[in-house]
């Protein structure tokens, strides 16, 4: 560090969570030594008339403003910097490469609690341990309390004790049982201190004997474990993938790791937690959306304190500190959830190839439907693909039929032949699985009599009746008003709802398949906290026919006793202005179709569509996805689209109907002044919603073969919008590589 004036105290250059690209300098507080502040620290900041929690991002001998204007900060917060060296530096390339503040891209770095300067201290989560005389009496004892003998012999198999989790999992409703052996002294809640993660044995589930293929992907990943590599496993569901990785994160811990494993949120379920804890010895970790502010902390806390060697979670656990890294997997790779989609956009998968190059560790991304990106990074040799054809175990692929419905009455968008399909499955005591991508009851509501639609006021969009709450809904604000009985247009009584929702498709069945038990899965359905885990129980439990839902059905979850499952609607997503739609319905029918026959059963999927002949179903139907990938990468390069070229989409909306397009065209000059190269500035174009939630939307979108080139214009572009932007009210925002074009 430079030798700095006796009266000048350093200044302090820190990133705030503001919408703003600059940094703001401090002045150090003066009873602390300037040796001890490092980058990464928080600092309590004056900002305006409030405090704002700062990241320290560097300590300067010099500012540009004169001494007098700089502020004291108020305080230091972290005695030692909560983020690595590396995780900084992987801070500082998110910043640039996705050209967003870097007190925002700090921001989301930390859990709410840190990022609103609560201290960095562990709440230790209880533990549970016998006491001596626990420990010595024999189990047999508790002979007449089975639930009690049950916790007892789980606790004298477990010597460091039982978090509250644990003993979820070894031991069902084990509360009241825990305080009968409480109350005969034979339990106690452990009061050590935390201990760093040194379970010994690390493993207590069996491992499953791997097949041929899971051994070469384990073999070839673990040859790889110290070393920086991108791994591409393609395995269609149920082959064995998480088996795959369990195997690969038992030798990272025996190396003493840590294991990052990110998930896409609704597949983060109960039972892929369990399987964990029952393979696992160590402390794991889980972090996602439907835990609390403080659960989530103490996740992020004891992967950052090494009390944690496992760590589940989704996108926003990718920047957890990991204080002894061993490897990063990322399951269902290609689920666009992984990219951030408001503020920050960053893509949890590209960001987590480029830490395990900081890191110097192993990246293992696994789908059964990788994505384009992925799959030519596979093809050009960035990525090493490993394979699992085959499903693991005795189950075997099942048959997928086109069924052309042209021409064919539907009755709520069933034909007769699926109807007779249904039937025959449900007769053999099976269950059946209906897919339909549109929640509500249908999403449209047209007069007859003079062609009036229920229209959303404040957005280009349809509403959709939702009729067993008897509402109008808009599924893009949040507006809704009372189902309306006649025409408000012509006072007509003949409104007819057009087209389909599952709402509909549930109402129909109890007609057509009578006595059989029916669960509807949706974001509707499934809005109560439980209520997903509820259904999910009932139908595993053989407590449901018919299981009716939308793309949630399509994640993750195991239905082993489904034997058939339809897609009503296929062709909804065959046609789309966007390009990235093909894949995306591609990657949906493989997902969906992976839902079947998973135990020994052989299972049925048909697609009702009235495009049999449309080349993006025949390739898939033929060749699978791989054939439709080989397909679609064709296009791609044919076009010169991603991942043939690099994208970066600018959206700006405003109340005002003209503004966001005059606006548009003045960052296209912009643009043409500072280009360098030969980036394409295509547009400005109206979004293809081009209102919404009352705000008028255009875009531009920039394209060049070549990222750096695409960089260095962002580089100078995106500083210098809000210079050009006279407009308060209006809003704009950068999305680099985006996944879609809306
Ligand atoms: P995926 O993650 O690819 O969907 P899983 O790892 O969940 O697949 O495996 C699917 C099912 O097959 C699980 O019940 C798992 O226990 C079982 N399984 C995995 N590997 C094998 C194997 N080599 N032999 C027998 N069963 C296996
Ligand atoms: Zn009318
Ligand atoms: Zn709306």
């Amino acid at each position: 560090m430079t030798e700095l004036p006796q009266d000048n105290l350093p200044v302090l250059r820190v990133a705030l969570d503001v919408p703003l690209y600059r940094l703001f300098d401090y002045e150090a507080p003066e009873a602390i030594s300037p040796g001890t502040l490092k980058p990464g620290m928080r600092l309590l900041a004056p900002f305006g008339k409030t405090q704002k929690i700062a990241y320290l991002v560097s300590v300067e001998a010099t500012t540009e403003l004169s001494r007098k204007q700089l502020k004291p900060v108020v305080r230091v917060l972290d005695p030692e910097p909560l983020l690595s060296p590396d995780d900084l530096r992987l801070l500082h390339w998110a910043s640039r490469y996705y050209h967003h503040p870097l007190g925002e891209v700090f921001a989301a770095a930390f859990p709410a609690g840190l990022r609103q300067g609560k201290a960095a201290v562990l709440e230790r989560p209880i533990r549970y341990v016998l006491t001596a005389q626990g420990k010595a009496i024999d189990p047999a004892h508790l002979q007449r309390a089975p639930k009690q003998k049950q916790l007892l012999e789980a606790l004298q198999n477990s010597p460091s004790g039982l978090s509250e989790e644990e003993l979820s999992v070894a031991v069902e409703n084990w509360r009241p049982s825990l305080k009968k052996l409480t109350a005969k002294d034979l339990l106690k809640i452990d009061e050590g201190v935390i201990m760093p993660d040194d379970a010994m044995p690390l493993v207590k589930g069996n491992p499953i004997e791997c097949n041929p293929e899971q051994a070469a992907a384990v073999h070839d990943v673990c040859d790889e474990l110290g070393r920086f590599g991108v791994f591409l496993l393609e395995g269609v569901t149920g082959s064995g993938k998480t088996e795959v990785y369990m195997q690969i994160i038992q030798q990272v811990l025996a190396s003493g790791e840590q294991v990052l494993v990110l998930l896409p949120e609704i597949t983060l379920t109960p039972q892929l937690e369990n399987r964990f804890r029952q393979r696992f010895a160590v402390n794991i970790a889980v972090s996602h959306s439907k835990l609390t502010d403080a659960q989530r902390q103490t996740a992020w806390l004891s992967m950052q304190q090494g009390t944690c060697s496992i760590l589940l979670g989704t996108r926003s656990a990718l920047f957890t500190p990991l204080p002894r890294p061993g490897l990063i997997i990322l399951d269902e790779e290609h689920d666009t959830s992984f990219k951030q989609q408001e503020g920050f956009r960053f893509s949890a998968r590209d960001v987590a190839v480029v830490r395990g190059k900081l890191l110097n560790i192993p990246v293992l991304l696994g789908s059964a439907t990788p994505s384009l990106e992925s799959l030519y990074n596979a093809q050009s040799g960035r990525y090493r693909l490993l394979q699992l054809p085959n499903r693991a175990g005795n189950a075997s692929a099942p048959r997928v039929r086109l069924l052309d419905i042209r021409n064919k009455a539907l009755h709520e968008g069933i034909s007769a032949a699926l109807l007779a399909e249904i039937r025959q499955t449900l007769d053999k005591n099976e269950q059946v699985l209906l897919f339909l991508n549109r929640r509500g009851f249908a999403p449209t509501l047209i007069c007859h009599d003079c062609g009036w639609v229920a229209r959303c006021v404040h957005c280009d969009a349809n509403l959709v009746i939702h009729f067993r709450e008897q509402k109008l809904r808009c599924h893009h604000c949040a507006s809704e008003k009372p189902l309306v009985k006649s025409c408000p247009s012509c006072t007509g009584s003949t409104l007819t709802p057009l087209g389909l929702g599952t709402e509909r498709v549930e109402k129909v069945l109890p007609e057509l398949f009578p006595g059989k038990n029916i669960i509807r899965l949706d974001r509707d359905t499934t809005q109560r906290k439980g209520a997903l885990e509820n259904y999910l129980q009932q139908i595993n439990e053989g407590h449901a026919d018919i299981i009716l839902g939308t793309q949630m059905l399509a994640k993750g979850h195991h239905f082993p006793n489904v034997t058939l499952v339809a897609i009503l609607d296929t062709d909804s997503g065959l046609y789309s202005i966007d390009f990235h739609a093909a894949e995306k319905l591609a990657q949906m029918i493989v997902q969906v179709v992976g839902r079947a026959g998973r135990a020994d059963k052989l299972g049925t999927v048909i697609l009702q569509t009235r495009h049999p002949e449309h080349p993006l179903l025949t390739t898939l139907i033929r060749e699978g996805y791989n054939g439709f990938a080989r397909q679609a990468l064709d296009e791609r390069k044919a076009a010169v689209l991603p991942p043939f070229s690099y994208q970066a989409l600018l959206r700006v909306q405003a109340m005002d109907p003209f503004k966001p397009k005059a606006f548009l065209e003045e960052v296209k000059k912009l643009a043409a002044v500072m280009q360098r190269g030969e980036t394409q500035v295509l547009g400005p174009v109206a979004a293809p919603m081009a209102k919404r939630a009352g705000l008028y939307r255009y875009q531009l979108l920039l394209q060049d073969t070549n990222r750096q080139a695409l960089q260095q214009l962002l580089d100078s572009l995106t500083p210098a919008i809000d210079s050009i932007k006279k407009e308060k009210n209006l809003r704009w925002s950068l999305d680099v590589d985006p996944v879609d074009l809306y």
